[in-house]
């Protein structure tokens, strides 16, 4: 590996120093050719990498872990994880690697990560590797994401590999470079765990309270503490995720972070007509993680961290057993009032109006939506035109607008506030048609449809003229979508 670092790019190798159990030292796959498809200049910049420094000769090579920064020691993490309610031991990152951390600008440690770089010991039967569609998509929804306001890894960069995925079909080959304030997932638990070695767990537990919530170490119960952080901010993260209209799709204890950050955008994506039974992955045919399950999904993967964290509790087993429950008892109403305070404000009513009144209007107007098949997004966004005396284009979404008509008479008299509304209800989420659209011509080489969806969704509040396409709903013949794993 040949080590000569572009000047401005550092990174350091905490996790590996300190959690060597929990992961293998691994180099990247040597690319002949990588080119750099899409940077994050704005991430760049919060790095505190200068962002000419990736455009230039070497920054393909620093993107794929070619060229590694002197005293950074990449690593495969290894993590277990139940999938689909099945336990694997043995999961970790296949075909990712951990280049190590680096310090932004705000002076926070984040994990710069690449997926796509080839095969690992934890690869299993997987090649290693990723072709461009899924990362573009993931680098997509991420920062769409992020714009919404909702925790998230975020991508910094995709690069070709120039070299062929074998799939269904040939596909050209990608790395993304992923930026996160950690990849602790639920899975890491539950590896440190099932070692039996209760010290790897501690030094686990602290390692993640030091990065994440290092408000509960001087607790007197630090771990309690932990395992409540973590529940407080999935329960965040799936009310946000919830009122955005986003199904994750895959919601394995692997790919739930202890940071409370969304990961790993496999078969995601938002709604456009509303659902509650939506399922986009191909795989998922239960809808184990439908849209409506995903706060009980949730639940179900911390009640696992629980039970990994046991031995952390309390000496006695029985009475760690019975904090865990208690803790855990914590994440319906940690979620009910997440999900409570931001469904109020998408209907815009402010403080003048009770929580338990609003929750009832908007619940109505679910209801409404779900008989109707009414486009989620579209509909929240012409809310507040309705609110300023203009409820044609919110009723013309209807079919039959007469019960809408009706809500409208309850609502109204509430005075709610158009500004707050818009605020809060996106103009632009990545829909999936358009994505698509973007995917399917960034492969084949034109990457202006995925730079024009990116600048539109990254910026969801801000209605624009000539971006009238992006918030438009779904065309009639688009369809059952489906996404996708493990492409
Ligand atoms: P995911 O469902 O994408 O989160 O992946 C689940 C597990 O499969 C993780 O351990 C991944 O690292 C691994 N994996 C997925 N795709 C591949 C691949 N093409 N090669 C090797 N490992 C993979
Ligand atoms: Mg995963």
């Amino acid at each position: 590996m040949s080590v000569s670092p572009p000047a401005t790019v550092t990174l350091g190798s905490r996790f590996a120093r300190e959690l060597p159990e929990l992961c293998t030292p691994w180099e990247a796959q040597k690319l002949r050719d990588p080119r750099l498809l899409v940077l994050n200049e704005r991430l760049a910049h919060e790095l505190g990498v200068d962002p000419s420094v990736l455009r230039g000769p070497d920054g393909p090579l620093w993107l794929t872990g070619n060229l590694v920064p002197e005293g950074a020691a990449p690593v495969a993490q290894g993590y277990a994880g139940h999938q689909f309610g099945h336990y694997s031991p043995r999961l970790g990152d296949g075909r990712a690697l951990l280049l190590g951390e680096i310090t932004g600008v705000d002076g926070e440690l984040r994990d710069v990560h690449l997926k796509g770089s080839g095969r690992t010991p934890y690869a299993r039967g997987g090649d290693g590797l990723a072709a461009v569609g899924p990362m573009l998509r993931e680098y997509i929804l991420s920062e769409a994401m992020h714009a919404l306001g909702a925790p998230t890894t975020r991508s910094l960069a995709v690069v070709g590999t120039g070299s062929a995925v074998h799939r269904e079909t040939e596909l050209p080959g990608a790395v993304l470079a992923r930026v996160a304030s950690s990849h602790l997932r639920v899975g890491t638990f539950q590896y440190a765990r099932a070692t039996g070695d209760d010290g790897l767990l501690r030094r686990l537990a602290d390692h993640a309270i030091d990065r994440h919530y290092p408000e509960v170490a001087g607790a007197e119960h630090p771990y309690v503490g932990l395992l409540e952080a973590v529940i407080t901010a999935q329960a965040s993260l799936v009310a946000r995720w919830m009122l955005v209209g986003f199904v994750h799709g895959v919601m394995n204890t692997d790919n739930m972070t202890i940071s409370g950050e969304t990961i790993d955008y496999g078969p995601c994506a938002f709604m456009d007509a509303y659902n509650p039974g939506a399922v986009y992955s191909s795989i998922d045919q239960g809808g184990r993680y439908a849209y409506a399950n995903q706060p009980l999904a949730a639940r179900w993967n911390l009640a696992r961290l629980a039970e990994a964290l046991l031995p952390l509790l309390h000496e006695d087993q029985e009475q760690a057993v019975a904090i865990a429950t208690e803790a855990l008892g914590g994440f319906d109403d940690e979620y009910d009032a997440a999900w409570s305070s931001g469904a109020k404000a998408k209907i815009g009513l402010r403080d003048h109006v009770d929580g338990h009144t609003a929750s009832g209007l908007v619940k109505e107007l679910l209801a409404l939506l779900e008989a109707h098949e009414v486009d989620y997004t579209q509909l929240f966004r012409s809310l507040s035109r309705a609110a300023s005396g203009a409820p044609e284009p919110a009723r013309e979404l209807f079919g039959d607008p007469a019960e809408f008509d009706g809500w409208l008479e309850r609502w109204l008299p509430h005075r709610p506030d158009a500004a707050l509304m818009n605020q809060v209800n996106p103009a632009y989420i990545p829909r999936n048609h358009l994505v698509e659209e973007a995917l399917a011509s960034a492969t084949d080489g034109d990457l202006e449809p995925l730079h024009r969806l990116v600048d539109a969704v990254t910026r969801p509040y801000e209605e624009r003229t000539g971006l009238e396409r992006y918030a438009a709903g779904a065309p009639e013949d688009f369809g059952a979508y489906q996404t996708f794993c493990g492409t």
